[in-house]
C-alpha cells in the first residue's frame, strides 16, 4: 500500500514507517512493546517514569503545550476508585493531520504510550476518542486493539504482571469543539460535546467525575521512544525547554504538503526546504505556523525563525498543534480571514455570548469587506469585537476565533483598507 501521504513522512521518533508495517509484528521488530515489557519485569517505580518524562521536556502535542510529566505527575496516584486515561485524537484543526496519520501507520506506539501512562498513573481505564470522519482511521486503530490484546499487552494481568488495563476507542462524529478535553469528556459520557467550567480540572473531576488525564495522540506516542533512549537524550534532540521531535503538518503553497517529523528547533527555512520549497517558485507572502488559530507571521520574518514553542510564541504566534499553513504572494489575507471566520462561527456550540455572537459578527464584518460592501469604521469594528471575545469566554474557542483576525489586522491592515477603498481584492490577490 502506498499513499500520498507516505512519500511525506519523514519519521525520526515514530520510526520504520512506510504505511505497511503498522501491525503488530512491525511494532516489535522495531523494539516495540520492549519499554512496557521492561518496566513491568522491573517493577519501574511510577516516579522514576516521570522523571524521565520531565527530563525529556516533552511538551503536551495537541496545542496547548503543557508539559506531560508534570501533567502526569498531578494525577492521585492513591485515588480510591476509578481513574481514567483519555487519549485526544479529535484531531480538528483546520490544516492538522498528523494524529490520524500516527495511528494509520504507527498505532501501537500509541497504545504502548497509554498503557505506559496506565501504569505510570495507576490508571487501569484508557479511551481513545477518535475524530470522527476518519473512519478508515478508527477501524485500523481498532484492528491494532485486537492485536495488543491477542498479545496480552492489553487487558488484566498484563504480560503476567498484577498491572491491568483496558484501553477502548471512540469515535467522535466530527465536531471541532469535541478536541476541547471538557467537551470531549462530555461527548465521551455520551452527552452534547460543549466545554465545561474550569475549574474543576480534568484530573480531579474528569471523565465521570474521575481523576483524569487526557494528552494528544502524538504525546502518548512518544513516551515508548523517550523511555528507550532516555529523557536527557531526547531533551537533546531538540532544544532546551523544547525538547525532542515534532510532526509538523504542513500544507498551502508548497510542492509536497505532509507531514514532517523534525527536531524542535528547526528552522522554518528546512521545513519549507522538506516540503520541497514553493509551488510554481511563487514567493512566500505569510505562514499560520501552528493551526488556524494561531496568529499569521510574514514570510520574511517566519524565514528567520525556528519551528519551537518559544521561538514562535515570540514572534507573536502559536505553535500550537503543528499546522503550518503556508500562503504564496498572490494569496488574499482578507479572503483568508473570511474562511477561518466562518469556521469558526460554524463551530461554535453557542455556549456563551461572546463565542456564539461574536464569531458571527466577526464572520459578517469580514465577509462584506471581502465582498465589497465593507464600509472604513468596520476595521475598528472588527478589532473591538475580536478583543470582546478573547478572554472572555468558557473555552479557548473564543480565543481561537479572535487571535487570527488581530493577527491579520497587525500585519496585513493595508490590504483590508484596500478592499474597503476599492471594493475587491489586489489585483494580484486570488482565493486560498
Ligand atoms: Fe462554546 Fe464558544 Fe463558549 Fe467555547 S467559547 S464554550 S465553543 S460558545
Amino acid at each position: 500500500m502506498s499513499s500520498l501521504h507516505d512519500r511525506h513522512i519523514k519519521p525520526l521518533i515514530l520510526a520504520g514507517l512506510n504505511g505497511e508495517n503498522w501491525r503488530l509484528k512491525d511494532y516489535e521488530s522495531r523494539g516495540g512493546y520492549q519499554q512496557l515489557r521492561r518496566i513491568l519485569n522491573d517493577q519501574v517505580a511510577p516516579d522514576a517514569i516521570i522523571a524521565e518524562l520531565k527530563a525529556s521536556s516533552l511538551r503536551g502535542r495537541g496545542g496547548a503545550g503543557f508539559p506531560t510529566g508534570l501533567k502526569w505527575s498531578f494525577m492521585p496516584r492513591q485515588f480510591p476508585g476509578q481513574k481514567y486515561l483519555v487519549c485526544n485524537s479529535d484531531e480538528g484543526e483546520p490544516g492538522t493531520f498528523k494524529d490520524r496519520d500516527i495511528m494509520r501507520y504507527n498505532p501501537h506506539a500509541l497504545i504502548e504510550g497509554m498503557i505506559i501512562g496506565g501504569y505510570t498513573m495507576g490508571i487501569t481505564t484508557g479511551y481513545n476518542y477518535i475524530h470522527g470522519e476518519i473512519w478508515d482511521v478508527y477501524a485500523r486503530f481498532e484492528e491494532a486493539l485486537e492485536e495488543a490484546r491477542a498479545a496480552g499487552y492489553l487487558g488484566d494481568k498484563i504480560l503476567g504482571s498484577d498491572f491491568s488495563f483496558q484501553l477502548h476507542a471512540t469515535p467522535g462524529w466530527g465536531a471541532y469543539i469535541c478536541g476541547e478535553e471538557t467537551a470531549l469528556l462530555e461527548s465521551l459520557e455520551g452527552k452534547k460535546g460543549q466545554p465545561r467550567f474550569k475549574p474543576p480540572f480534568p484530573a480531579s473531576f474528569g471523565l465521570y467525575g474521575k481523576p483524569t488525564t487526557i494528552n494528544n495522540t502524538e504525546t502518548f506516542a512518544a513516551v515508548p521512544f523517550i523511555l528507550a533512549i532516555g529523557g536527557q537524550a531526547y531533551l537533546d534532540l531538540g532544544k532546551p525547554n523544547n525538547g525532542g521531535t515534532k510532526i509538523f503538518s504542513v500544507s498551502g503553497d508548497v510542492v509536497h504538503p505532509g507531514n514532517y517529523e523534525v527536531p524542535l528547533g528547526t528552522p522554518f527555512a528546512e521545513l519549507l526546504k522538506l516540503a520541497g520549497g514553493m509551488r510554481d517558485g511563487i514567493p512566500l507572502k505569510a505562514v499560520i505556523p501552528g493551526g488556524s488559530s494561531a496568529p499569521v507571521i510574514p514570510g520574511a520574518q517566519m524565514m528567520d525563525l525556528t519551528m519551537d514553542y518559544d521561538s514562535i510564541a515570540k514572534a507573536g504566534s502559536m505553535l500550537g498543534s503543528g499546522a503550518v499553513i503556508v500562503m504564496n504572494e498572490t494569496r488574499c489575507m482578507v479572503r483568508a480571514l473570511e474562511r477561518l471566520s466562518y469556521f469558526y462561527h460554524e463551530e461554535s456550540c453557542g455556549q456563551c455570548t461572546p463565542c456564539r455572537e461574536g464569531t458571527g459578527w466577526l464572520y459578517r464584518i469580514v465577509h462584506r469587506i471581502e465582498h465589497g460592501q465593507g464600509r472604513p469604521e468596520d476595521l475598528d469594528l472588527l478589532n473591538d469585537v475580536a478583543g470582546n471575545i478573547q478572554g472572555r469566554t468558557i473555552c479557548a474557542l473564543g480565543d481561537a476565533a479572535a487571535m487570527p483576525v488581530r493577527g491579520m489586522l497587525k500585519n496585513y491592515m493595508d490590504e483590508f483598507v484596500y478592499h474597503v477603498e476599492h471594493k475587491r481584492c489586489l489585483d494580484s490577490a486570488k482565493p486560498l
